[in-house]
């Protein structure tokens, strides 16, 4: 795989807290940086503005409308990709903000540009850091959740792979919150309704979509020719044990 889309989740990228786990996006940026120099072209789709914005006005609760939600969105997106630049700047690897809608992805000139933009930067060795833009979207033009933009950005620039970083190792046949009789589902062939169905919401307070829209981003994937796989953003090294092939988490061919 030489184009590679990695999207980290809030679960992977705070603590129970609320808090930034820095340490984690030290390890990211790290092994990201490392690949990026051994010539993979790589795109990071990250959560975590609203989160991090949350933290920093001191915001104990999720923001109840969407102003206020968006407020901490814009103020969490700067402080993310200050962080973001400060790690991937230790290693000498340049990265670029950009943030997209819905609109990006259906309109066909947007598209182009879009796609030309992220384009240049991979040629250039840059790696995008990608969101949505929470502090403008309205809810209509909304794409919704990160694992979704994280499908269609790998379909727009043509990936060869999209990873989806979590807090949990793959998928598995229920919510394991729930159910103690869980197993890891290692290779999904076929998105059938059955595998649809295992999939419940979002495991803390912090996540999002749960394992629902990240199969929804597997069908987006697939589709568009795209290898995903489902692992989980706490193991060490886990990008790239993905990309030399060992079975890690849950694959979706
Ligand atoms: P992220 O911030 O990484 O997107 P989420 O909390 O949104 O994280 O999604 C991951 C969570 O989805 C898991 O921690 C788990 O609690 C929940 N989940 C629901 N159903 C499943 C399932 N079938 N297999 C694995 N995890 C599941």
């Amino acid at each position: 795989a030489k184009r590679i889309v990695i999207k980290v989740g809030t679960s992977t990228l705070t603590h129970a807290t609320g808090k930034l786990n820095l340490l984690r996006i030290e390890k990211l940026a790290r092994e990201l940086s490392d690949l990026a120099n051994q010539g993979k072209q790589i795109i990071l789709v990250s959560s975590g503005a609203v989160g991090a914005g949350m933290d920093r006005l001191g915001l104990k609760d999720k923001p109840k409308t969407i102003p206020e939600k968006q407020a901490a969105a814009a103020v969490g997106q700067g402080i993310l990709l200050h962080i973001y630049e400060k790690m991937f700047g230790e290693y000498g690897q340049i990265v670029a903000q950009v943030l997209l809608t819905r609109a990006d992805s259906v309109n066909r000139k947007r598209y182009t540009n879009s796609r030309n933009t992220l384009m240049a930067l991979l040629n250039q060795g840059v790696i995008p850091i990608i969101n949505e833009n929470d502090a403008v979207a309205i809810d209509e033009l909304k794409i919704g959740d990160n694992d979704t933009l994280s499908a269609m950005v790998a379909s727009i620039i043509d990936a060869d792979l999209l990873i989806i970083l979590s807090d949990i190792e793959g998928v598995y046949t229920a919510n394991p919150q729930t159910d103690p009789q869980a197993a890891l589902v290692s290779e999904i062939a076929d998105i059938t309704p059955a595998i649809e169905d295992m999939a419940g919401g979002p495991g803390t307070l912090r996540g999002t979509g749960g394992m629902y829209t990240k199969i929804q981003a597997a069908k987006i994937a697939v589709n568009s020719g795209v290898t995903m796989v489902i692992a989980s953003g706490g193991r060490e090294g886990v990008v790239r044990d993905i990309i030399r092939g060992s079975k890690v988490g849950t694959i979706f061919m």
